[in-house]
């Protein structure tokens, strides 16, 4: 669409202007720091930081309502640089000017009804929105691009050359990494670690894949982490990892997303979604904060965070009374929701502080933590993606998460829930696969249900007279036997 074409009260607004002021802001010692640099860490108390705009208040005085119509009009802008995270340019990322951002195609990720089915089996009205529909099919593609728009636009500026970009990853942050990084080679270059063993099979093609070089390490997550951290800090290299808070801002888009979708009425919405690292519930924190302060949404969604009993340190965190809250790392035994299974979380402080916030908004507890078993992760997905959905073992947990959020009446009859579906199911098929093969090694402690079950069946022709005719006729005799088919009445000419 043409600038003419737009309405008036937007026209000015429709090109993102808003320069903004963005700082790394220390989440301890409230200490502020420029942006010309990449900083993870305050230099002078070594807490995390989330990055705040010091103009964001300038962004209040346009009407929630004019907001409204400019996210709505954009869309239908051709200007690639503001299809993807950037849509919403002046809430993440002012500071980088539209020709630095990289846009591989992420976000706008379909929000999809669940069937009725489903719906009347979990006792909830629920949508999927499926960030598995990303480029490398997880929504850590959000968080990429918001990285590595900053660090190109750091490039272009003459700030920096030559990154090398690392991370440490249960899998999905690696892809997107390799993937992001692969697109501004040769300027920068990228290497990964991954635990050994604890990655599939698909996740690990795909850093191979966009060139990048893979390290596996003996171990879990939490020790790549570990590594990569001290990679960080004795060498010159750019850390990806969501402890790098141009990660967050990026992710905080998902909830946009949903805002946008659900023509920005939050009433009565629940947003449903696992925790590893906790850097995805932080932004969709965040992201909803920013819409209710700029009046965009005039009521904030309840949040509820999953994780699965094999790795849970949030929530023991939020099970203890807020008295004797303290939080203890714990040590992760194996888990079906792989990309989550992360016992000392990079983001904590950002949710401890997060949450208060909105709950204090909220005027009531609108965050809540719920533990799920590894059995319910398993067989929600499975029955998902039984029912028209293609859900990752993560998508899994979040739907098992409503169904106890339903139980224990954290949510009601009169709320609509969004599960997040963090992933594509293809790259976590291998789960599918060892529950259809009765297969699972005894940690994951998953015992089987044979209707949720499914096997090839291999039909075997004799092939002594396999002339074409006789191999077609065969093999279709023996599928109409095996579907039970009926022959059909041949109509008299
Ligand atoms: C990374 C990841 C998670 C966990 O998200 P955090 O931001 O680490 O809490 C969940 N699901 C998938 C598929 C992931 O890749
Ligand atoms: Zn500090």
């Amino acid at each position: 669409m043409e600038l003419e074409q737009f309405p008036q009260e937007i026209r000015s607004y429709i090109f993102p202007k808003h320069k903004g002021d963005q700082i790394y802001r220390c989440l301890a010692c409230g200490n502020e720091y420029e942006i010309k640099e990449l900083l993870y860490t305050c230099p002078s108390c070594g807490q995390v930081f989330l990055i705040y705009d010091r103009d964001f208040d300038q962004l209040k005085q346009i009407d929630g309502a004019v907001w409204r119509k400019i996210f709505d009009y954009r869309k239908m802008l051709s200007i690639p640089e503001l299809k993807g995270i950037y849509l919403y340019h002046e809430f993440i990322g002012p500071t980088v000017p539209l020709d630095a951002v990289v846009y591989l195609g992420e976000a706008h990720t379909p929000m999809i009804e669940a069937n009725r089915f489903l719906q009347e089996k979990l006792g909830v009205r629920f949508f999927v929105k499926n960030d598995g529909q990303n480029p490398s099919a997880s929504f850590k593609d959000r968080g990429m691009a918001s990285a590595l728009s900053y660090i190109n636009y750091l490039i272009k500026s003459g700030a920096v050359s030559d990154i090398l970009a690392v991370c440490a990853s249960t899998g999905d942050t690696s892809a997107a990494a390799a993937l992001y990084a692969s697109y501004l080679q040769p300027h920068v270059k990228s290497a990964v670690l991954l635990p050994h063993k604890k990655v599939t099979p698909q996740q690990l093609s795909q850093p191979l894949g966009s060139g990048a070089r893979v390290f596996e390490i003996p171990g879990v997550f939490d020790d790549c982490m570990k590594v990569v951290e001290a990679l960080s800090e004795r060498y010159n290299v750019a850390l990806l990892n969501s402890k790098n808070a141009w990660r967050i801002l990026g992710q905080e888009t998902y909830s946009y997303e949903i805002a946008q979708d659900f023509e920005y009425d939050m009433d009565n919405k629940a947003i449903v979604l696992p925790i590893g690292n906790a850097g995805n519930i932080t932004a969709v924190m965040s992201g909803f904060i920013k819409f209710y302060e700029t009046g965009i949404i005039k009521a904030l969604p309840k949040i509820i965070g999953v994780q699965s009993q094999h790795a849970n340190p949030v929530f023991r965190y939020y099970a203890a009374t807020s008295e004797c809250r303290q939080f203890v790392p714990v040590t992760v035994k194996p888990s079906v929701a792989q990309a989550a299974m992360i016992g000392n979380p990079v983001s904590m402080p950002r949710v401890i502080h997060l949450a208060e916030l909105y709950n204090r908004l909220s005027g009531r507890q609108n965050v809540f933590v719920v533990e799920v078993t590894e059995q319910a992760i398993m067989e929600w997905e499975l029955t998902a993606n039984r029912n028209g959905h293609i859900t990752c073992t993560q998508g899994g947990e979040s739907l098992a998460g409503l169904a106890v959020a339903q139980k224990l009446g954290i949510i009601d009859k009169n709320e609509t829930a969004i599960i997040d579906s963090t992933a594509h199911a293809l790259k976590f098929s291998g789960f599918q696969e060892m529950y259809f093969a009765r297969q699972f090694p005894s940690e994951f402690g998953i015992s089987y249900k044979s209707d949720l079950i499914n096997a090839p069946v291999l039909i075997e022709t004799d092939k002594q007279d396999d002339s074409l005719q006789q191999f077609i006729d065969t093999s279709a005799r023996a599928i109409a036997v095996a579907l039970n088919l009926k022959t059909k009445e041949l109509s008299k000419e």
